[in-house]
């Protein structure tokens, strides 16, 4: 009884009983899936022993690093104490308090409330009908349109799946559903034409303009948008784009929402991508760094203006999760805060290791089959192309990216690919040795399209 599966019996189990998300069922039941056993820092060991260095921190989350004993034993102290009780109807607990305060203090003057949800789609769905309810309570309950962006990600629930922009995801269960519009992305290489990545910027924000102008001021609600693109293939905008978003939003009087699920937490070197782009977000969904993929947390940040209206006018908001503010999971996530704080992480992107991945990150753009290399702190997008002095892409560039990534994997690196884009986001711990390595394996992975 209880004995441990042999790796084929797992195998052979996960076939035949496991439906896995975002993988080609018929696909991996033919070749079998791969099985990862355990971690330590940055590097991840699949059930045949071999050893990855871990480009991507799990998916885009595990950014302290794995083998955090501290996160652990936070986790088990809480267990112990209270493993679980809940914030609905007048309670709550000391960790989700706590935890809601720390965030808080890294996410400007404006930003001071949050509310608790278990992952980034469900913050996505909480902001949606916050969002709503907000312009209801001020009078305006026309307003209810959300505009978001081709190729945007915000989640896999019903209105995640729909304000993303995702045609393969819409294609899937008749979305998106009603309300929901989508604009163009700022994607210079791709889009950009004969403009320079700063007009192409500025066009690109005032496509949100014509947007709202042709719903109607009064029936709009709010725009959504990550401040970098992150699953749509690391889409880092033109520094023109961001202000004039901000601006469009605050001139027409509609809700800026920035989808800090990746951005957020440091990642950009900064606490929250918003402030790395200056702007003030009314709303801004959290998940993953938050507590760094070692627990399941996600929440929304609330600004005053939405707060007020929220607390003062609405009252009663019937939302929530049975796991709302999970104390075990708000543990875990205030000593990730803590190691992130204590290690100067954010900093340390900023400062240092960011830089240093930029320059390898960047050298890779005197490849041949690279248009262009750009990056933010330690998040970074590589456009592969056909013919660079045209920005010619490839014909098929699924099968480009596929190619790149899976001589990562054989040669001992996790990377994914976005179509011909190839995108990085490793933990926050990496070393200069790690990044080295990282640019060199990808760099020989890339010849094989030379
Ligand atoms: N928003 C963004 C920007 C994301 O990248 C993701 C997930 O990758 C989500 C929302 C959804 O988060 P989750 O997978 O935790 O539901």
């Amino acid at each position: 009884m209880n004995e441990k599966p042999t790796i084929s019996n797992l195998a052979a189990i996960d076939a035949a009983h496991h439906i896995h998300p975002f993988s080609d069922m018929k696909e991996l039941n033919a070749k079998g899936t791969r099985i990862i056993e355990r971690a330590e820092g940055r590097h991840i060991w699949d059930s045949t022993g071999k050893k990855y260095l871990d480009g991507f921190a799990g998916l885009w989350c595990v950014n302290v690093g794995y083998g955090r004993k501290s996160i652990a034993d936070a986790a088990y102290r809480q267990m112990q104490e209270l493993p679980y009780y809940n914030s609905f109807f007048g309670t709550t607990t000391p960790p989700a308090i706590l935890l809601a305060q720390k965030i808080a203090s890294h996410a400007g003057p404006h930003m001071n409330r949050v509310f608790f949800t278990n992952s980034g789609s469900e913050a996505t769905d909480t902001w949606f009908r916050m969002a709503r309810v907000y312009w209801k309570a001020l009078g305006m309950p026309e307003k209810t349109l959300v505009i978001a962006r081709r190729n945007g990600y915000h989640g896999s629930t019903v209105a995640g799946a729909s304000l993303g922009g995702m045609k393969l995801m819409h294609e899937q269960g008749n979305l998106p559903i009603d309300g929901i519009h989508h604009i163009g992305q700022p994607y210079w290489y791709a889009e950009g034409g004969d403009l320079s990545p700063e007009e192409f910027g500025l066009q690109a924000a005032r496509e949100l303009e014509a947007k709202i102008d042709e719903l109607g001021e009064d029936k709009v609600a709010a725009f959504v948008a990550e401040p970098i693109q992150g699953a749509g293939g690391v889409i880092i905008p033109p520094d023109t784009y961001w202000p004039e978003i901000s601006r469009i939003c605050k001139a027409r009087n509609i809700l800026l929402v920035s989808d800090e699920v990746i951005c957020g937490f440091g990642r950009l070197g900064s606490w929250f991508g918003y402030q790395h782009y200056g702007f003030e977000p009314d709303l801004a969904p959290i998940a993953k760094g938050l507590s760094s993929g070692y627990l399941p947390i996600g929440g929304v940040l609330v600004s005053d203006r939405v707060a007020d209206v929220m607390v003062n006018e609405v009252g009663d908001f019937f939302h929530g999760y049975t796991y709302s503010g999970h104390p075990v999971a708000a543990a875990a996530a205030l000593e990730n805060l803590r190691i992130i704080e204590d290690e100067g992480l954010v900093e340390r992107i900023r400062d240092d290791i960011g830089p240093y991945f930029a320059k390898g990150w960047k050298s890779l753009e005197a490849h041949p089959v690279v248009g262009q290399a750009d990056c933010v702190g330690l998040i970074g997008g590589l456009q592969l192309a056909a013919d660079k002095a045209t920005r010619r892409r490839y014909a098929k560039p699924d099968d480009i990216g596929s190619l790149v990534r899976n001589h990562c994997l054989e040669n001992g690196l996790i990377m994914r690919a976005t179509a011909d884009r190839m995108l990085a986001s490793p933990a926050f711990t990496i070393t200069r040795g790690e990044v080295d390595e990282m640019v060199g394996t990808l760099s020989k992975a890339l010849d094989h399209l030379a």
